[in-house]
């Protein structure tokens, strides 16, 4: 790891002063410590934010959450607001990672931590998200990468607290010493075909300061699971989010969101119209999970999550509405 100066911030303003010539945010360190140790970046700054208590904790309003950038994943699991109201989003938090991680990883960070692809975190392959010209993953190991849009870099969005606030219709407040800006989680993630070297809108002079959930209309359920190899220590193979508006057994209106499904977290449309105007039962549930794999393309090993999307769906679904318990072969 090369050498840095740490510049210890305890206000929103002074970490906006030290953000230049790049210099580089650190909140939890969790995975930019990684990319560090891992030679792929080299920041000579890094802007600690860590200390600033005005970007942590979860308030709510008479519109719905606030919640700083650097609240925790595990006090956002454990929030009673958030568990009562927002069940896919303590859901998400409380399967990432580990207990040890969720305890240090940040909000803000999770959103913005980079993909997992090994080609990209291995400094011995120099790929298009390196500015070069070649993806390694199309012609080589790709059973972790992604089978929608996945035609310029397969690399998937790795964050699970994403998967809840796409489904939320949450947003994220962006400061700078120029001001605030506000950008809906929908239009946050930047997909590789427009450039595969950005992973996100936020310029390298903003600080991501909280998370805007807004208050869910009457009757809605949500719920996450995530899928995995491992029990536990690894990020998720497929992983679902369901928000469901209901009138009795009824859906109005449904989110249905997939993780590590492709490069920017991503709503299935198709799934969603299977739901809306019809009651949940296993077999509108069975039809959206059907749905939701229209128009994948799975590279030459990950075939298996177009059959493990859809039952990681249909579980989901069927969780949220309160007619299943979580799924014991789900993981995190
Ligand atoms: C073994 C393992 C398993 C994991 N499994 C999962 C999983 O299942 N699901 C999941 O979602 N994650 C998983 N993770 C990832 C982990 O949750 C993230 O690394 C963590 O959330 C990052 O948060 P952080 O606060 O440590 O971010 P940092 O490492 O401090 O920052 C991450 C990036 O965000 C930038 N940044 C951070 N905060 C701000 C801010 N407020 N404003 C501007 N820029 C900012 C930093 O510059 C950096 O580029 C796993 C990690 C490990 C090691």
């Amino acid at each position: 790891m090369n050498q840095f100066i740490l510049a210890d911030c305890t206000t929103e303003s002074g970490a906006l002063s030290q953000l230049h010539d790049g210099a580089v945010v650190k909140a939890g360190g969790i995975d930019l410590l990684d990319r560090m140790k891992e030679g792929l970046e080299s920041p000579t700054k890094l802007v600690n934010i860590r200390n600033i208590s005005s970007l942590r904790g979860i308030h709510e309003t008479a519109q719905g959450l606030n919640i700083g950038a650097l609240t925790t994943l595990a006090e956002i699991e454990e929030d009673p607001a958030v568990k009562a109201h927002y069940a896919i989003l303590s859901d998400a938090c409380g399967h990432a990672a580990t207990p040890q991680i969720r305890n240090m990883a940040t909000v803000g960070g999770n959103l913005l931590q980079q993909n997992r692809c090994w080609y990209f975190r291995s400094d011995d392959f120099a790929c298009l998200k390196k500015g070069k010209d070649m993806c390694f993953a199309f012609d080589g190991l790709n059973q972790y990468h992604a089978i929608f849009d996945n035609t310029t870099c397969p690399s998937v969005a790795p964050s699970s607290a994403a998967v809840a606030l796409l489904g939320l219709n949450a947003s994220v407040e962006l400061a700078s010493a120029k001001g605030k800006r506000t950008v809906a989680i929908k239009d946050f993630y930047v997909h590789p075909d427009v450039n595969p070297m950005t992973r996100t809108v936020i310029a390298p002079d903003e600080l991501l300061t909280s998370v805007i959930i807004p208050k869910p209309a009457s009757g809605t359920r949500s719920a996450y699971q995530k899928y995995g190899e491992k029990r536990s220590y690894d990020w998720a193979t497929a992983d679902a989010g369901v928000v469901l508006e209901m009138d009795g057994n009824i859906c109005r209106k449904a989110a249905i969101v997939m993780g590590a499904a492709s490069p920017v977290v991503m709503r299935s449309p198709k799934a969603e119209a299977m739901l809306a105007g019809k009651p949940i039962t296993e077999e509108t549930a069975r039809a959206a999970g059907k749905a939701a794999m229209e128009g994948a393309q799975p590279l030459s090993m990950n075939g298996y999550k177009v059959q493990l999307f859809p039952v990681a769906i249909y579980r989901t679904i069927l969780l949220a509405a309160g007619q299943m318990g979580r799924d014991p072969s789900a993981v995190g």
